[in-house]
């Protein structure tokens, strides 16, 4: 029996009846290693570290959750990936049961809050290894962000405070902030960097307060001379804990020392964050990465292969450039998935076992509109013929629109370039590729024409 087959029986448990620790741990850290692909370190640690695998019962696979509070926050956000990825590895595997509990031998209740004590409760800040800027792939959507965040660390004076990032979930925001820890680090290692989730900021303000250390929580934010704070937009509805945040800013602010903030949105549509918070966070600059493009998309997915320091052929890159639109946590997740597969399996890399592999994901973002439907939704939208839209005219009252159609068929259908082309007329794929890159060209420079797209791609859907 080759080793991958004979791992990949062992761990599916073909010879045992019961499965044996190490190899449950083997499956688990597998799982644990895409779920830090597709979620990002910070929630694997937060949330999944903590997990205890317990055994295998039939189909399900039993783990131990050591709060409520835990597992409901489990099951409601990420019980789905790990099921996913727990069954991409081995296909026996139908459900994840999560049981309150603490493995045998450790400790008996315990709270959440004492569990985060136990580690979590001081300043210093863990930073990613992989996030510098070294391995941050510049493209269109985020230069400007880049640009910013490189001034604002290896300056020596303060140019805009704070300096605002607002994008998507998974484009790059907590990568880009680590970055500029990183090299303030290296470029200034005398300053003082605190780098927090605002959750973070908030549990070590509530903490202070229920331990009656305000003042000492205080001094310690309030000393620091680069403050850094991801996902600001968790504050919200957190009145006292935004109050506090808003006199350690204006502390800051006052002695000259550098704010780093980040968020999902820009500041004057933060949700439930009070008015004179949002207008001090529009001080200084601020600066948003945009969803990807093709192009960046292709990019990072070719750094992502360097770094892995693995082949992954031509079309299966554009494969995935093309159909994993959503971020980048999502295309990197999809990327280790066919890659850690290809080795476990030990085959070459093709575009049929990625097909294969990452169809659920796929399928998930297709829908049912065939190409017949979203052409003539598209001619209605702009008002021309589909005689037209089908002819071989190329006046720009006709182009555009038939780009846009060929975009959409391969957004929301799983026809490949050559299938749409044939459908137009029998056109060439690399017309379809020319003109899927050109409408998210056009998207990314034009907000109103991006919005007109969404709405065709939500009435697709
Ligand atoms: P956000 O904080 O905006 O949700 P992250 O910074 O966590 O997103 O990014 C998600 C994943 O995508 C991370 O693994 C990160 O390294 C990667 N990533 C994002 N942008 C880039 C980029 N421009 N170049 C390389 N990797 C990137
Ligand atoms: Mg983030």
């Amino acid at each position: 029996m080759k080793r991958a087959d004979h791992i990949q029986s062992m761990i599916q448990g073909n010879d045992e009846t019961t499965v044996s620790n190490q190899f449950l741990k083997l499956q688990w850290k597998f799982v644990c290693d895409q779920l830090s692909a597709q979620l990002g370190a910070d929630i694997v640690k937060s949330w999944i570290e903590p997990l205890y695998v317990s055994h295998i019962d039939n189909d399900a696979v039993v783990i131990l959750v050591p709060t409520e509070f835990m597992k409901e926050r489990i099951e409601g956000h990420y019980i789905v990936y790990i099921k996913t990825f727990w069954s991409t590895l081995n296909p026996q595997i139908k459900s994840i049961i999560l049981k309150l509990g603490l493995p045998q031998g450790v400790g008996d209740t315990h709270t959440k809050e004492d569990t985060i004590d136990d580690n979590d409760d001081s300043f210093d800040t863990i930073l990613d290894p992989k996030y510098t800027f070294h391995n941050f792939v510049v493209g269109k959507p985020n230069e400007l962000a880049y640009t910013a965040a490189l001034r604002v660390a290896e300056s020596n004076q303060i140019h805009f405070n704070p300096l605002f990032l607002y994008g998507g979930v998974g484009l790059g925001k907590t990568h880009l902030m680590h970055a500029i820890a990183w090299k303030i680090r290296e470029c200034h290692p005398q300053r003082r960097v605190v780098y927090v989730s605002s959750e973070k900021f908030m549990y070590l303000f509530i903490r202070a307060l229920r331990h009656k250390e305000i003042m000492s929580f205080k001094e310690q934010f309030r000393t620091v001379d680069v403050l850094m704070i991801d996902d600001i937009q968790f504050i919200g509805g957190k009145d006292n804990t935004q109050e506090e945040f808003f006199h350690t800013f204006n502390a800051l602010v006052d002695q000259n020392k550098q704010i780093i903030v980040s968020a999902d949105k820009s500041p004057s549509n933060l949700e439930n964050i009070e008015e004179r918070l949002k207008s001090r966070l529009g001080w200084g600059l601020v600066t948003d990465i945009h969803p990807t493009t093709y192009e960046l998309r292709l990019s990072i997915l070719e750094a992502k292969a360097d770094q892995l320091n693995i082949i992954v052929p031509k079309e299966v890159k554009e494969f995935l450039a093309i159909k994993i639109t959503s971020n980048i946590r999502e295309l990197e997740g999809a990327l280790n998935r066919i890659h850690a597969h290809t080795k476990f399996v030990g085959r070459s890399m093709t575009l049929d076992s990625a097909q294969d592999l990452l169809k659920d994901l796929i399928r998930s973002h297709d829908a049912k509109s065939s190409v017949e439907d979203i052409q003539k939704k598209v001619c209605e939208f702009f008002g021309i013929k589909l005689s037209d839209m089908l002819s071989s005219k190329r006046s720009q009252n006709l182009a555009k629109p038939r780009h846009v159609a060929m975009y959409l068929c391969k957004m929301v259908t799983t026809k490949s370039l050559p299938e749409i082309g044939k459908r137009f007329s029998g056109r060439d794929h690399t017309t379809v590729l020319h003109a899927v890159r050109k409408i998210e060209a056009m998207r990314n420079e034009d907000h109103e024409f991006s919005k007109d797209i969404d709405t065709l791609l939500r009435s697709l859907r």
